[in-house]
């Protein structure tokens, strides 16, 4: 099977789909790896090192499977092969475009997040890309430092962080917060994540009277508005004392819910700094605006965008592995022999044979 890695075309993506390492894998395991020139350079991955692991030089767009990690701008939809397979993360669901395609493609993230899953679960592996730079941006925002310092010139306390949304990128979050010194609390309407936080040495929060946020596969569903009401009031009160809170609150499907308003920000010290890992999908914050940093009462509010790309060589390292093990899944002896009834199969594939399967 030729497998083909175009460069990156989305403005600031410096991922790659494939590193040199995974594509030597593949060649041993009988592949055949055409990598665009330059595609890994901003990863740290030079040509030579594709070609040391394998791989060969050339336009990655005719191979039969194409691996990228964003979706094909449109006028790189023309230069799939006809009957080939395209694999990354397609955001099918909102790509009409895309999903018109008369390819197979395969959208990683739709996977279901089941434990099979696990090694080509990308949403995971960029989320825990995300949850530990939005610590580094919150940390370098912030006009004061992380842990506890006693000096001769005074003694100082350590930053207060408060997570809101313990799922993957939020469990990061408070790990690197952690690591960094400050003290961590967290909140999430999923109440099987409180083990997972307090093992981390967070304080979880525990709203008196409970809200039902358990929904499907492991997700969140969305409170109802009376619900959502009381989960604001109770947070105001831990925002209002934190240095510094990252939020990473999303229900598949939907809009972020708002945890953080106008009046909780205002409620804040000046040289507080929220980090909104939820921006791009509305965000969490109600002043939160994607892509950019904004100042409101004294408290900087940073709505980055696709902060995995700006880790480029793990976050491709993790994402090449996860491409790697979708592909032994879906490829035997040299081609893709696709299985429907196969969770992971019929969960990703979003078009095939010319129809459009995507539920
Ligand atoms: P996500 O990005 O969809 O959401 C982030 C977090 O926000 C979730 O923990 C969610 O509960 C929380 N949230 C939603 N609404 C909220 C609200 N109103 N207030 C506070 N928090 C709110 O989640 P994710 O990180 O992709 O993980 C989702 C789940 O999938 C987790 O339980 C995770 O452990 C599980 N998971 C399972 C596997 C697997 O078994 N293969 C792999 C990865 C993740």
């Amino acid at each position: 099977m030729r497998i083909g890695i175009p460069k990156e075309t989305a403005p600031g993506e410096r991922r790659v789909a494939l590193t040199p390492d995974a594509a030597g894998r593949l060649v041993k395991a009988g592949h055949a790896v055409v990598v665009q020139a330059g595609a890994g350079a901003e990863a740290g991955f030079p040509d030579e090192a594709y070609t040391a692991a394998g791989a060969s030089l050339g336009d990655g767009w005719g191979a039969d499977v194409v691996c990228k990690v964003q979706k094909p701008g449109t006028g790189e939809v023309a230069k799939l092969r006809e009957g080939g397979a395209l694999v990354g993360v397609l955001q099918a669901a909102t790509s009409g475009d895309l999903v018109q395609l008369r390819v197979t493609a395969f959208s990683l993230e739709l996977l279901p997040r089941i434990t099979r899953a696990q090694p080509m679960d990308v949403l995971s592996s960029q989320a825990t890309v995300a949850g530990y730079k939005a610590v580094l941006l919150a940390a370098d925002t912030a006009p004061r430092f992380f842990p506890m310092l006693v000096t001769a010139a005074g003694t100082l306390p350590p930053a207060r962080v408060l997570v809101l949304g313990a799922g993957v990128a939020g469990l990061q979050a408070i790990a690197t917060s952690r690591r960094l010194g400050a003290v961590v609390s967290a909140f999430d309407v999923r109440a099987a994540v409180k083990e997972q936080v307090e093992s981390l040495g967070a304080k979880f929060l525990a709203m008196e009277e409970r809200v039902e946020g358990e929904g499907a596969g492991g997700y969140a569903k969305e409170l109802s508005a009376d619900q959502h009401q009381r989960e604001l009031a109770f947070l105001a009160r831990s925002v209002k004392d934190s240095d510094v809170v990252i939020t990473t609150a999303a229900i598949p499907g939907k809009r972020a819910p708002i945890l953080v308003t106008r009046a909780a920000v205002e409620g804040m010290r000046p040289g507080a700094v929220i980090v909104d890992l939820a921006a791009e999908s509305g965000g969490n914050c109600e002043l939160t605006q994607a892509g950019t940093q904004t100042m409101h009462h004294g408290v900087a509010i940073l709505g980055p965008v696709n902060l995995p790309a700006t880790l480029p060589q793990h976050a491709s390292q993790m994402y090449a592995r996860n491409v790697a093990s979708f592909l032994g899944h879906v490829a035997k002896d040299g081609a893709l022999q696709l299985d429907f009834t196969d969770e992971i199969t019929k969960g990703t594939c979003v078009t095939h044979g010319g129809k459009v399967l995507l539920a």
